[in-house]
C-alpha cells in the first residue's frame, strides 16, 4: 500500500520512497497537534463543551480568583463528566500534593443508582468544587488535631482538570477546616498572588498598566533507568530508591561518554512513549537527552505558569515512572542512586512575565527598559540574598543532601552568577558617583552605556546554584525528586518582598528617576556578595563565601533551623503565603520525614548486611577455607587461597562490629520530644556508622566471587545494553 502524508504545497508525497532514510516512526507519520492535550479538559475543550455564558462566568472567575457559583459549578461538572465518559473515565478524583511531596488520590465513580438494579453516571457541582478525604494520615506537623482529622481539597481551576488512567483528575489544594494549607499548592498560589500584586506596583511607576504578573517556570527533570530485574533484586532500591552498597564499576563517568551521547535503542523507545503520553495530558515535553552519568537521562519541557509548570512536573514524575515500568525499566528519581557518579537535580528556570507577554527579566533595548530590566534584577538579587536561608530549605532534604557540594551539584551555598558583562555593568553601577541632575542618573542606570547582554553564551557557568540565563534564572539546587512548588513559593515571595520595599519607595519619591538610580545603587552595593562567577565546585570558595559573610548551611537539619527565624516568619505573613503556626508545622514535618528516610535507610542496612552480605561472605570464604582444608589433606600446600580466606574473615569480623555500631546507634535512637534534636541524632550518629558499614561491605564486594555476591553490581546495573 502507498502511504501518503500531505505536503505543505497541497500535494502529497510518497513517503515509501524515503524508506531508507526515514525511521519507522517518522515513515508513520505522527501527528502531534491531533493529540496534544486530548486528555486535557483545556480552554478549547471548555469552549466547545459549556454553554457560553457559563464559559465567560468560569473564564471570568479564573482570571479574578472570586469564588465560583454553584449554578456554574454543575453546569461545569456536568460538561466535564460528559467529556470524560467519552474517553473512557468511570471515575474521578482530587488531585493534590500533600506534604509528602508526592501526589494524592482517591477515586470514586461516577456512579450512582438509578431504579432498583440500575446505575446512572453522575458528577455534581459539589463533588467538583469540594472534596472531604480522610487526612488523618498525611502529616500536618501538628497542624490538624486528631480529632478533627478532616481536611477538605478545593479546586484549582487555574489548572485544568485530566484524564490519567480513565480517572478524571480535578487539581485541588488542600487544607484544614480551620483554613492552614496543608498542602504544596496553597503557599504557592498565594506566593503568586503576592508577587504579583508588588510587580504590578513597580510597573504603574513605569507608566505601565498590567493587571497580571506571573512567575514562569521550566523544570528541567533528571532521572535514571535501570532494568526492573536488577531493580528488584536490591532490597536498598525498593526500599529507599538508592543504593546504600555498591563497589564503583571499573568504569564511572570518566570518559564523558553518556552526556548527550547517542541514546539506546530502549531508551529512545521510552522517551518517545514519554513524550507521547505527556503530550495528551498536555505537558510541553520538549528535550530529551542523556545526562553525565552512565544510564542518566534528562527531560525538559517549555515554561509555563508556575502553578501548572509544577502540577505538569508532579505528572512528568508519575508518568516517566509508569512509562518505564512498560519497557522493562525502573526511573529512580532518587537524588543520588549511585555514590560515585553524579546525582539528580531538577533546574528550575524561573522569571516573570505580565499578562501582556513581557519577559520582566529580558534585558531591555531602550533607555527605559533598561532600567526596569535593572529594578527586577535587583529585586532578584536582594531577595536571593536576604532569603538564602529559605532557598536553602526548599532543596533540603536526605537525599540531596548527598548531592549538594558533592562536585556533581552547587554546593550548600546560595551564590549568583550573572555573567561578565552584566557583573560590569552592576559594578559600574554601584561605583558610580551621587549624581544629581536627571541626565545624568538615567545615564548612570544603564541607558545608552547599557551595552547589549548576550543571551546564554555557551561558557556559562554550570556550577553555579543561581544563575542569569539571558532572561530568566536558573536554579539548580532542587533535587530530582522534589516538588518545586516550594523552591517556587519561597522564590516568589522573597522576589515580592524586594519589589514591595522598592514600591513603598519609589512611590514616595519626589524625583522617580534620581529616586530610582540611588535605590539601585544601594540595593546592588549591598548585596553585591552574593554574586560570584567562579568556580563553585572548588575548595577556595567554601573559604572565600565564608570571608562574604555568606551562608553555608551543610546539612538538611542546618537549613531547617533557619525556616522559623523572625525574618522569615514575618516575610510570609506580610505577605498572607502562611501564618507562623504553618512554618512551624512545615519545618516539623520536614525534619520528620529527615529522620524517617534515615530511619528507614539503617533498618534496610542492618537487615540486608544480616541477611544477605554478611551471609554470602561468610559462605563465600568457607568455601575458600574447605578448599584449602581439602588440599591440605592431599598434601598440597595453598597459601595464596589461605591468605584469601584470612583476608576475608578478617573484614568479615570488621563488618559484623561496623554492624554491631550501627545497630547500637540505631538503639540509642531519642524519643522524638524535639524534632529538630531528633533529626540531629540522626545526621550525627547514623549517617557515620552508615557509612563506615558501607566502606567494609564495598572492599569485600570486590574480593568475592561474582556469582557468589547476592545482589547486582553497579557495573551490571549501569552498563546494560
Ligand atoms: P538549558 O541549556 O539549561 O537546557 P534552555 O534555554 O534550553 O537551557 O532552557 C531550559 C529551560 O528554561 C526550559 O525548560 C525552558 O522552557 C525554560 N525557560 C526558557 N525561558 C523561560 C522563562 N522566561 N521562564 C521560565 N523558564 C524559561
Ligand atoms: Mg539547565
Amino acid at each position: 500500500m502507498r502511504r501518503v502524508c500531505p505536503a505543505d504545497d497541497g500535494k502529497t508525497i510518497d513517503l515509501s520512497r524515503y524508506r531508507e532514510v526515514l525511521s519507522m516512526d517518522t515513515y508513520a507519520a505522527k501527528r502531534v497537534p491531533e493529540y496534544f492535550g486530548s486528555m486535557v479538559f483545556n480552554e478549547n475543550v471548555m469552549k466547545e463543551q459549556l454553554p457560553k455564558d457559563v464559559y465567560k462566568a468560569l473564564k471570568k472567575t479564573v482570571d479574578e480568583g472570586s469564588a465560583i457559583d454553584p449554578a456554574i459549578a454543575n453546569v461545569v461538572a456536568n460538561a466535564m463528566k460528559d467529556w470524560a465518559i467519552s474517553k473512557g473515565a468511570t471515575h474521578f478524583t482530587h488531585w493534590f500534593q500533600p506534604m509528602t511531596g508526592i501526589t494524592a488520590e482517591k477515586h470514586d465513580s461516577f456512579i450512582s443508582p438509578e431504579g432498583s438494579c440500575g446505575v446512572i453516571m453522575e458528577f455534581s457541582g459539589k463533588e467538583l468544587i469540594k472534596g472531604e478525604p480522610d487526612a488523618s494520615s498525611f502529616p500536618s506537623g501538628g497542624l490538624r488535631a486528631t480529632f478533627e482529622a478532616r481536611g477538605y481539597t478545593a479546586w484549582d481551576p487555574t489548572s485544568y482538570a485530566f484524564i490519567k488512567d480513565n480517572t478524571l483528575c480535578i487539581p485541588t489544594a488542600f487544607c484544614s477546616y480551620t483554613g492552614e494549607g496543608l498542602d504544596k499548592k496553597i503557599p504557592l498560589l498565594r506566593s503568586m498572588d503576592a508577587i504579583s500584586k508588588q510587580a504590578c506596583r513597580v510597573l504603574r511607576l513605569f507608566g505601565k498598566d498590567v493587571r497580571r504578573v506571573n512567575t514562569t517556570v521550566g523544570a528541567e527533570q533528571e532521572y535514571f533507568l535501570i532494568n526492573k530485574e536488577d531493580y528488584a533484586k536490591r532490597k536498598d532500591l525498593i526500599f529507599t530508591g538508592r543504593t546504600l552498597f555498591g563497589a564503583m564499576a571499573p568504569k564511572g563517568q570518566e570518559m564523558e561518554d553518556h552526556y548527550f551521547g547517542s541514546i539506546r535503542p530502549r531508551v529512545k523507545a521510552f522517551m518517545e512513549e514519554l513524550d507521547d503520553e505527556l503530550w495528551k495530558l498536555g505537558v510541553l515535553s520538549k528535550t530529551e537527552h542523556n545526562e553525565a552519568a552512565p544510564c542518566q537521562h534528562e527531560m525538559a519541557p517549555i515554561f509555563e505558569t508556575t502553578n501548572i509548570a509544577t502540577d505538569h512536573n508532579q505528572l512528568t514524575m508519575e508518568v516517566m515512572k509508569r512509562v518505564a515500568d512498560r519497557h522493562g525499566f525502573v526511573c529512580l528519581l532518587h537524588e543520588k542512586p549511585f555514590q560515585g557518579i553524579n546525582g539528580s537535580g531538577k533546574h528550575n528556570n524561573w522569571s516573570l512575565s505580565t499578562d501582556r507577554g513581557e519577559n520582566l527579566l529580558e534585558p531591555g533595548s531602550t533607555p527605559h527598559s533598561n532600567a526596569q530590566f535593572l529594578l527586577f534584577l535587583t529585586a532578584v538579587i536582594k531577595g536571593v540574598d536576604e532569603y538564602q536561608d529559605l532557598l536553602r530549605i526548599s532543596a533540603a532534604s536526605a537525599g540531596n543532601d548527598h548531592r549538594l557540594g558533592a562536585a556533581e551539584a552547587p554546593p550548600a551555598i546560595i551564590s549568583m552568577f550573572v555573567g561578565d558583562e552584566l557583573e560590569a555593568i552592576l559594578d559600574s553601577l554601584v561605583r558610580g558617583t551621587d549624581y544629581t541632575d536627571v541626565e545624568k542618573t538615567m545615564m548612570n542606570i544603564g541607558v545608552s552605556a547599557l551595552p547589549p547582554i548576550p543571551k546564554d553564551t555557551t561558557d556559562r557557568n554550570r556550577t553555579s546554584p543561581f544563575a542569569f540565563t539571558g532572561n530568566k534564572f536558573e536554579f539548580r539546587m532542587p533535587g530530582s525528586s522534589f516538588n518545586i512548588a516550594c523552591t517556587n513559593f519561597i522564590l516568589n515571595t522573597a522576589v515580592a518582598e524586594s519589589l514591595r520595599q522598592f514600591a513603598d519607595e519609589l512611590e514616595a519619591a519626589a524625583n522617580f528617576d534620581t529616586a530610582l538610580a540611588a535605590l539601585v545603587q544601594r540595593e546592588l552595593k549591598d548585596h553585591r556578595h552574593i554574586i560570584f562567577n567562579g568556580n563553585g565546585y572548588s575548595d577556595e570558595w567554601q573559604e572565600a563565601a565564608a570571608q562574604r559573610g555568606l551562608l553555608n548551611l551543610r546539612t538538611t537539619p542546618d537549613a531547617l533551623k533557619h525556616y522559623t527565624d523572625d525574618k522569615n516568619v514575618k516575610l510570609f505573613a506580610r505577605h498572607g503565603i502562611c501564618t507562623a503556626t504553618e512554618v512551624q508545622s512545615r519545618a516539623e514535618i520536614l525534619l520528620e520525614e529527615y529522620a524517617k528516610t534515615i530511619n528507614i535507610e539503617a533498618l534496610t542496612m542492618l537487615e540486608m548486611l544480616s541477611r544477605q552480605i554478611l551471609p554470602a561472605c561468610v559462605e563465600y570464604s568457607n568455601k575458600i577455607a574447605g578448599g584449602v582444608a581439602v588440599k591440605k589433606s592431599i598434601g598440597i600446600e595453598a597459601p595464596a587461597e589461605m591468605e584469601m580466606a584470612r583476608e576475608m574473615t578478617v573484614l568479615i569480623g570488621e563488618l559484623y562490629e561496623r554492624r554491631a555500631a550501627l545497630q547500637k546507634a540505631m538503639d540509642a535512637v531519642p524519643e522524638k520530644t524535639d524534632v529538630q534534636s531528633y533529626a540531629e541524632y540522626y545526621r550525627d550518629h547514623v549517617i557515620g556508622a552508615m557509612e563506615a558499614a558501607r566502606a567494609v561491605t564495598d572492599r569485600l564486594e570486590t574480593m568475592i566471587g561474582e556469582k557468589d555476591w547476592p545482589m547486582p553490581t553497579y557495573g551490571k546495573m549501569l552498563f546494560y545494553v
